[in-house]
């Protein structure tokens, strides 16, 4: 299958059709899980930030050593209006006037389907952290994880035949001590991570106070990352 077609399905599936960030199928987030000792690893990509430079893919598929044409993480661009009217700004009916940019990639859900059916335990939870990952030596190339994410955000990594999600570069970046490649290359602080049961985390403390979205949350996999909305000027 041809990356265009994965990405026709993934954006497909988030609704990026009309616009991924839309309240349809979006679920407003204010607080995380309580009462627990274990991390909670989660994203924010603000969409009010982001550039569409597309670093952070460059970034991952360095860092993570992806092969030709392939990517954990992908950049969408969206225009601003609504298709068929024209711009509020330039009259246009075509125009780069509200353009923005919206972060495609694996959701690092709480309930995580890819894990629950794959057959062999290669797709896994790590037990330190929780985060969502592969074990490659484990994968039998079946792609029940592929056809059982409802976001569509797996791929089969064509150089070694084996299953491949964004895991927050647990081995390539976190183990190490890092930030995950993403986040690090992107100099307009459009994505941050970090560990949202800590209450004095960056990220705990921006979510206390920005309005955010997790996106197609009826699907009920609690994904771990979440949208800040663009915000409109003057309205
Ligand atoms: S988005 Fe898909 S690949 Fe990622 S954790 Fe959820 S079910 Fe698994
Ligand atoms: S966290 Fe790592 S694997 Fe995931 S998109 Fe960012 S750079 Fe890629
Ligand atoms: S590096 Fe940052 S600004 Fe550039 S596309 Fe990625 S998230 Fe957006």
């Amino acid at each position: 299958m041809s990356e265009n077609i994965e990405r026709r399905r993934f954006l497909k599936c988030l609704g990026a059709g009309s616009l991924i960030l839309a309240p349809l199928g979006c679920s407003s987030v204010k607080e995380e899980d309580s009462n627990s000792n274990r991390p909670h690893y989660a994203m924010v990509f603000d969409q009010n930030k982001c550039v569409g430079c597309g670093e952070c893919k460059e970034a991952c598929n360095k860092a993570n050593n992806l092969p030709e044409g392939k990517s954990r993480l992908m950049m969408e661009q969206q225009s601003g209006g609504v298709e068929g009217q024209k711009c509020s700004h330039c009259g246009k009916t075509e125009c780069d006037c509200e353009r923005k940019y919206v972060r495609v990639s694996c959701q690092q859900c709480k309930n995580a389907p890819c894990v629950t059916v794959c057959p062999t335990g290669a797709a896994h939870r790590d037990p330190a952290t929780g985060i969502v990952t592969m074990n490659a030596d484990k994968c039998a190339g079946c792609k029940y994880c592929i056809a059982a994410c409802p976001y569509d955000a797996r791929y089969i990594n064509k150089d070694t035949d084996v299953a491949d999600n964004c895991d927050f570069c647990l081995n390539s970046k976190l183990a190490k001590g890092e930030l995950p490649a993403c986040v690090q290359g992107c100099r307009y602080d459009a994505l941050i991570f970090g560990d949202v049961n800590d209450p004095n985390s960056y990220i705990s403390r921006l979510l206390a106070v920005k309005d955010s979205v997790r996106i197609k949350s009826h699907f009920g996999t609690e994904p771990s990352l979440r949208y800040i909305p663009i915000v409109k000027q003057g309205v």
